[in-house]
């Protein structure tokens, strides 16, 4: 059994609300290509897969749901249909989503399933769709594959920790796992008073059976490197000893990056890596995907350096020539950090301290932190 595999989605061209759509499938694309030029990646590594059944989503989605996805994506009217998320511009109705949903959630299935057989890491670039909700599409998000990918792994793991470090709340998978023990899920995200999708906030943690079970790191905008490096390490390392997962769901969402267009926060691509780094040191099987991120000239290179990471080898600092987009930028790593200015610096980090001391509060009844730290 191999120790990496790179599950390779054919369901990414696919997955198109329209040309003008900020969620590119060139994102996946041109990471796939640099990971392959830099020799991060090897024809070895990748696995094509097949679509998830819709009878398998429908056992995380609403049956009804389902059907109404596949009825748009054939072009029927549905009456009603802007209950289920497809009227905003956000998420338009598009011929073929049924069957390109169904193949990103295929790929995060078989990296679940890849996991379950013993291999190490499984990536699936392509998935990470974290806002799709029990009967609703959100956020680019029609069907949820790591809440997918999870239920699949729930069948052999009794302890399930999803990790999203995606600049926008995992929204979706919180909810759906909300009042699940098995699950522990953890975002690190903007703040919801600053963004979509406005949910995330530290007095969330769970609900019944599962409280204590979902935590919410919210941090302040134009939070930098540091600042949320220091709330990932104040919250994530003593949550993971309390809880000890047996495996993780990363969803590695590169939109955190300072030249992203969505957001406020300003990390540099190798400040981003550390928190994967920091899960591959747990030594823990990881199912990874990918998730937001909506700058072309970023989100090749996280997601690059995050499968050297993740696969445990060096990657050249320079970007080869031929590589689409070498005009723009050269090197992996960020040359320099981002100018914020100090009063916005330091209005990050206090609102960020006092999200996380927020979020240890709300937590405190349930989890041993004085034990763990
Ligand atoms: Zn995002």
């Amino acid at each position: 059994m191999s120790d990496f595999v790179y599950i390779s989605c054919p369901g990414v061209e696919g997955y198109d609300f329209s040309p003008s759509h900020p969620l590119r499938p060139e994102r996946v694309l041109l990471s796939q290509q640099l990971a392959q030029m830099l020799e991060v990646l090897h024809d070895e590594d990748m696995v094509r897969v097949s679509p998830a059944s819709p009878d398998l989503v429908a056992e995380v989605h609403s049956p009804r749901y389902v059907q109404v996805v596949r009825d748009l994506s054939e072009g029927k009217h549905v009456p009603g249909y802007y209950a289920f998320g497809f009227a905003s511009g956000d998420n338009p109705p598009f011929r073929g989503m049924f069957e390109a949903s169904l193949a990103v959630v295929g790929a995060s299935v078989a990296a679940a399933q890849a996991v379950m057989d013993g291999v190490r890491v499984a990536v699936n670039l392509a998935g990470g769709l974290h806002h799709a909700r029990y009967e609703e599409a959100a956020g680019f998000c029609i069907f949820n594959d790591p809440a997918v990918a999870i239920h699949v792994l729930k069948q052999k793991y009794r302890r399930v920790v999803y990790l999203d470090i995606d600049v926008h709340h995992g929204d979706g998978v919180q909810w759906l796992y909300y009042r699940d023990p098995q699950v522990l899920t953890i975002s690190i995200h903007e703040s919801g008073h600053f963004l979509f999708p406005g949910t995330g906030h530290p007095d969330e943690i769970g609900e019944a059976e599962g409280r204590g079970t979902s935590a919410n790191i919210a941090f302040g905008r134009y939070t930098d490197d540091e600042v949320w490096w220091w709330a990932f390490q104040q919250v994530v390392p003593p949550l993971w000893r309390w809880f000890q997962p047996e495996v993780v769901v990363l969803q590695m969402g590169a939109d955190p990056h300072y030249t992203d267009p969505l957001a406020h926060a300003a990390l540099t691509t190798q400040g981003w890596l550390r928190a994967v780094q920091w899960v591959v040191e747990q030594g823990v099987p990881i199912v990874a995907t990918g998730g937001g991120g909506y700058s072309l000239t970023a989100v090749p290179r996280m997601w690059t350096m995050a499968l050297a990471t993740l696969k445990g080898v060096s990657v050249p600092h320079e970007i080869p020539p031929q590589f689409p987009l070498h005009d723009e930028v050269k090197t992996l790593h960020d040359p320099q950090p981002p100018e914020v200015p100090e009063r916005m610096r330091d209005a990050a980090k206090a609102f960020t301290e006092q999200s996380v001391q927020a979020l240890r509060r709300h937590l405190q009844p349930y989890v041993r932190w004085d034990e763990t730290t």
